[in-house]
C-alpha cells in the first residue's frame, strides 16, 4: 500500500445508506449522484441543519463537488472548507459560497438585466384572466417565524397553486439553490426556476443549472423569444420546457403553460418526471419475466405451471443476473421449483402491502391464509428468514404480529442449518428482484423524491401517505408505474 497522502476522499459514510467508496460513486449515473448531491446540502440547509455525509477517515461532514475530467462531469466527495486539515484525505479548502457569491457578483444583489427578465414574466403572468396577482420581489412572509423571502415573481391565480418564480441568469450557488428549495416546500409555493440565455443542446450545462434541473426531475425551464411570443399570444405565461433524456441530452423544447405541470408533494414541479422512471426501471426489469410468468399460472395453480416456458425463461433471467443462483438450484433438490415457489408466495405477499391482494401460489382468498399454508411447508421453510426480513420491510409488518408471525417463529425455532442464509444465492435473487426494498441507496433516492412504491413503504409511513390505496392496484409490479403516490395534478 503507498503511503502517499491520498488526495481524494476514498470512502464517505451516508446516513441511512452506510458506506460508499469514491469508486461506486464515479460509476452512479448523473441523476443519481445529483439527487445525493442535493440531498447532502439539503441536509445541511435544514432545520435544525444535519451532516448526513461524512469522511470515513476523520469523520468531518463532506458534500459532493462535480468536476468537469476530460469532458465529463465527475462526483467526488469533499471535505467542507475549515475541516480537519489533518485528515489524510483533505484536500484543502474550497470556496465558501459567500466568498465565491460576492466574487460572481461584485457585492451586487441582481443585476439590471436580471431585474428586466424578471418584470416580463411577472407581465405576462398577469395577461392571464385567472391571475389574482403577478409581482416581482414581493416579499412573502412565512407561515411560520422564520423570515421570510422575496421570491423573483410571485404569481398568484384562481384555483391554483401560488408560483415562486426564481430566475436564473448565471451561477446560482447549491447552497442557495438548496435553501429556496426547502423553503417553499415548508410554504407550500411551488417553485419553478427559470432559465435565460442557454443553448440547451450545448455540451456543458454549468453544474449549478444541472443542479436545477435535476430538481424539477430532468425538466429545464426557459424564457425565449419564441416562448414570449407564444405567452402574448395565448394570454398566459408559456415557458420553453427541455426534458432531459436518457443519454443525458436534452430533447426539442416545447411550449408549456403553467398549468401543464405537476406539483410534487416534494420538490419543484415539473412537465414529465425524467427521474423517477429511470430509478424503477431496475426492479421493474428483474420482475417483468416473473410478473408475466405469475400471470399466465393455471387457474388451479398447478405445479406444472412452474415448468411452464414462462417460467423456465424467468428463472434464466434471474440467474442472469445472479449467476450463482444456476449453481444452487443444481446443488439443491428441486431448488429451481422452490425458487418459483418463492417468488410467487413474496410477489403475492407484496400485492397485498400494495393494497390490493392477488394470489399468484394459491386459491386462498387473503394473504393470511396463504401464508400460513405455506409457510410451514418444506419447500419454503428454508426461506423463512427471507420471508421474515421482506415482511418486516414492505408495509406487512403487521402480519408477523398474527398467526403469520406465530408460523414463523415455529419455523425459526428450528435453529440455523435449516435456513437459506444471507450470503447464499436465493437471497441475492430476492435483493436483485426487490432493489426498492434492499437497496439502501435506492431507497434513499425514491425517499428525496417521495416516490416509494406503496408496497416499499413502512406500514406508519404508508397510512400517512396513503390512507386510502387507490383501488384498482391489481399488483405491485404493475402500478408501479401508474401511481407512485406522490405526485398530485393542479389546475
Ligand atoms: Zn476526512
Amino acid at each position: 500500500m503507498s503511503k502517499q497522502p491520498k488526495r481524494i476522499i476514498e470512502h464517505a459514510l451516508l446516513e441511512g445508506i452506510g458506506p460508499i467508496s469514491a469508486e461506486r460513486l464515479l460509476g452512479l449515473p448523473e441523476t443519481e449522484w445529483g439527487l445525493l448531491r442535493s440531498a447532502i446540502t439539503d441536509a445541511r440547509r435544514a432545520r435544525p441543519p444535519s451532516h448526513i455525509a461524512r469522511c470515513l477517515r476523520c469523520s468531518g461532514p463532506i458534500f459532493i463537488q462535480a468536476r468537469a475530467f476530460r469532458g465529463l462531469r465527475l462526483p467526488y466527495f469533499a471535505h467542507f472548507k475549515g475541516g480537519d486539515a489533518t485528515c489524510p484525505w483533505h484536500t484543502g479548502g474550497t470556496l465558501h459560497p459567500d466568498d465565491a457569491r460576492a466574487l460572481q457578483y461584485g457585492g451586487a444583489q441582481e443585476s439590471a438585466a436580471h431585474r428586466m427578465l424578471c418584470e416580463q414574466i411577472a407581465e405576462l403572468a398577469a395577461t392571464d384572466d385567472r391571475c389574482v396577482s403577478a409581482e416581482v420581489s414581493k416579499y412573502l412572509p412565512p407561515t411560520d417565524n422564520e423570515r421570510g423571502r422575496y421570491p423573483d415573481v410571485l404569481i398568484v391565480r384562481r384555483d391554483a397553486p401560488k408560483i415562486a418564480v426564481e430566475m436564473q441568469l448565471s451561477n446560482t450557488f447549491q447552497t442557495e439553490v438548496s435553501a429556496r428549495c426547502l423553503h417553499y416546500e415548508r410554504e407550500g409555493v411551488g417553485l419553478l426556476w427559470v432559465l435565460y440565455g442557454l443553448d440547451m443542446q450545448a455540451e456543458d450545462l454549468p453544474q449549478s443549472f444541472r443542479d436545477v434541473v435535476l430538481r424539477h426531475r430532468g425538466n429545464a425551464f426557459l424564457l425565449d423569444d419564441e416562448a414570449v411570443a407564444e405567452s402574448l399570444a395565448r394570454r398566459t405565461l408559456v415557458l420553453k420546457c427541455y426534458l432531459r433524456g436518457p443519454d443525458g441530452r436534452f430533447e426539442a423544447g416545447r411550449l408549456i403553460a403553467l398549468d401543464d405541470l405537476t406539483f410534487p408533494t416534494r420538490g419543484p414541479p415539473y412537465l414529465e418526471d425524467r427521474i423517477t422512471p429511470g430509478l424503477l426501471a431496475r426492479g421493474e426489469a428483474a420482475r417483468a419475466p416473473w410478473r408475466a410468468a405469475l400471470r399466465g399460472r393455471s387457474s388451479d395453480f398447478s405445479y406444472a405451471d412452474l415448468r411452464s416456458p414462462a417460467f423456465l425463461a424467468a428463472n434464466d433471467h434471474l440467474c442472469g443476473l445472479v449467476p450463482s443462483l444456476r449453481q444452487w438450484e443444481v446443488e439443491t433438490y428441486q431448488g429451481q421449483w422452490m425458487i418459483a415457489n418463492l417468488i410467487a408466495v413474496v410477489f403475492s405477499a407484496l400485492s397485498h402491502a400494495n393494497g390490493t391482494f392477488r394470489n399468484y401460489a394459491s386459491r386462498q382468498e387473503n394473504v393470511q391464509a396463504l401464508l400460513n399454508s405455506k409457510l410451514p411447508s418444506e419447500n419454503l421453510l428454508p426461506f423463512a428468514l427471507i420471508m421474515q426480513e421482506i415482511l418486516q420491510r414492505a408495509g406487512t409488518d403487521d402480519l408477523l404480529l398474527g398467526s403469520v408471525g406465530k408460523h414463523l417463529d415455529r419455523a425459526l425455532d428450528l435453529g440455523d442449518g435449516n435456513f437459506v442464509l444471507e450470503y447464499e444465492a436465493p437471497w441475492l435473487a430476492i435483493e436483485r428482484l426487490l432493489p426498492e426494498l434492499f437497496d439502501p441507496l435506492l431507497r434513499f433516492e425514491l425517499e428525496t423524491l417521495d416516490a416509494l412504491p406503496t408496497w416499499a413503504r413502512p406500514k406508519a409511513d404508508a397510512a400517512a401517505t396513503t390512507p386510502n390505496p387507490p383501488a384498482g392496484l391489481a399488483n405491485p409490479i404493475q402500478s408501479l408505474k401508474e401511481h407512485h403516490g406522490f405526485a398530485h395534478r393542479l389546475g
